[in-house]
C-alpha cells in the first residue's frame, strides 16, 4: 500500500517569534514520521499566514525557498484562525491524503501525531486531538474554556469535550467538508458532522513557547458565540419558553393588582411594579439581540462572501500582472 502523503496545516498570525522555535520542530517531526514508514516523503508543512502585520510571511518564504518541505499560502487580510484553517484545509485537500491542523505556539503536543497517523493507519478518518490536562493554561483560561465546552453541550452543540483545532481530517472528509458552504465557520462543530469513523487521542497541552495568545477574552468569547448561534438554535427555544413562562406570571400579577385595587389597597406596590417593569425589559432586550445574532448570521449568510482569499503561494511565482496595451 502507498504511504499517505500528509500536509501539516499551521494558522500563523504574527508569529514571527516563536515560528524559528516551532518550524524545525514540525519538520523533523515529518522526517521521523517518514522514517517510520508511516507517511510518504512528499508529505509538506503547510503555513497560513493570516495576514500578519510582523515578518511571518518574510519567514515562510525564506523557509519554503530553502526546504521543499516548507509551503506557504498568504490570506489578503487578517480573516481570524478558523478562516485560516479552512483555507489551509482547502488547500491541501486535492494534493495529499491526510491533513493534521494545529496551532504554530507548540501548545499542542506534537507527538500526538505519530498516534493520529497510527489511528488513520487503522481506518480512522477524523482523529481529534484531545486535551488531558491544561496545566499550563491559567486558572481563567481553563475555566472559561471548559465552560465553554459544557455550554456548548447544553446548548445542543455538539462538540468533543477540551479539542480545539488540533485534528487529522482525511482528505475524503475534507472533499464533503468542502460542501459545507457556510459563512459563519466553526470547524469544531462542523468536522463532527461531516461524519464518518473517527477517534480521539489525547495530549497534555503545553504552554505557549514563545510570543503571547492573539485569544483575549473578547475573542474566546466572540467564538464561543459563534460555536453556539452556528451550530443550534437552542437558544431561540429558550427565549420562547422563558417569554412563556414571564407572560404567565405577569397574568397572576395583573390578577393580583386589580384584586388588591378593587379592594382599595393601591398604594403601596410601587417598587414591585418598577421591578418588574426593570426585569421584563431586561429579558425583552436580552432576547432581542439573541435573535438579532440569528439574523445577523442569516445576513452574512445570504452574501455568501469568500471565506478566504489567498493573495500568495509559495509555490507560485508572484508576478504582477499588467495589461500588454497600455494606450489606456
Ligand atoms: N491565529 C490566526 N489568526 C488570528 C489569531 C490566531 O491564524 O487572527 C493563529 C495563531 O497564529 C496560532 C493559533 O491561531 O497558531 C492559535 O492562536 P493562539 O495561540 O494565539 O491562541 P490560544 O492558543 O491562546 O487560544
Ligand atoms: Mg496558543
Amino acid at each position: 500500500m502507498a504511504r499517505p502523503i500528509l500536509w501539516i496545516v499551521i494558522p500563523c498570525y504574527n508569529e514571527e517569534q516563536v515560528l524559528p522555535i516551532t518550524a524545525p520542530l514540525f519538520r523533523e517531526k515529518l522526517r521521523e514520521l517518514t522514517e517510520a514508514g508511516k507517511i510518504s516523503e512528499n508529505s509538506r508543512v503547510l503555513f497560513v499566514n493570516d495576514g500578519s502585520s510582523d515578518r511571518t510571511w518574510d519567514l515562510i518564504r525564506d523557509m519554503a525557498e530553502k526546504d521543499e518541505h516548507f509551503i506557504g499560502i498568504c490570506q489578503s487580510r487578517n480573516r481570524g484562525h478558523q478562516n485560516a484553517v479552512l483555507a489551509g484545509l482547502m488547500e491541501a485537500k486535492d494534493r495529499c491524503d491526510i491533513t493534521i491542523s494545529i496551532d504554530c505556539d507548540g501548545q499542542d503536543d506534537i507527538n500526538a501525531m505519530d498516534r493520529m497517523v497510527d489511528a488513520y493507519l487503522e481506518g480512522a478518518e477524523i482523529v481529534y486531538g484531545v486535551r488531558a490536562r491544561r496545566d499550563k493554561d491559567t486558572f481563567f483560561k481553563r475555566f472559561t474554556a471548559e465552560g465553554f465546552y459544557k455550554l456548548m453541550k447544553t446548548l445542543g452543540a455538539e462538540v468533543v469535550f477540551n479539542h480545539a483545532d488540533y485534528r487529522l481530517i482525511s482528505a475524503r472528509v475534507l472533499q464533503h467538508l468542502a460542501d459545507f458552504e457556510e459563512v459563519n465557520i466553526f470547524l469544531r462543530g462542523m468536522v463532527p458532522l461531516v461524519g464518518f469513523s473517527s477517534t480521539t487521542v489525547s495530549y497534555d497541552r503545553a504552554g505557549r513557547l514563545a510570543g503571547k495568545s492573539h485569544y483575549p477574552l473578547k475573542k474566546m468569547v466572540a467564538l464561543a458565540f459563534n460555536g453556539i448561534t452556528s451550530l443550534s438554535v437552542k437558544p431561540i427555544t429558550l427565549i420562547t419558553t422563558a417569554g412563556i413562562g414571564f407572560s404567565l406570571i405577569g397574568l397572576i400579577l395583573m390578577i393580583w393588582a386589580v384584586v388588591r385595587a378593587i379592594l382599595g389597597q393601591t398604594v403601596a406596590g410601587w417598587a414591585s411594579t418598577i421591578c418588574i417593569i426593570c426585569l421584563l425589559g431586561g429579558i425583552q432586550l436580552i432576547s432581542l439581540g439573541i435573535l438579532g445574532q440569528y439574523i445577523g448570521k442569516t445576513y452574512l449568510e445570504t452574501k455568501r462572501r469568500p471565506r478566504y482569499i489567498i493573495s500568495a503561494r509559495t509555490w507560485e511565482k508572484e508576478e504582477r500582472r499588467y495589461l500588454e496595451d497600455n494606450t489606456n
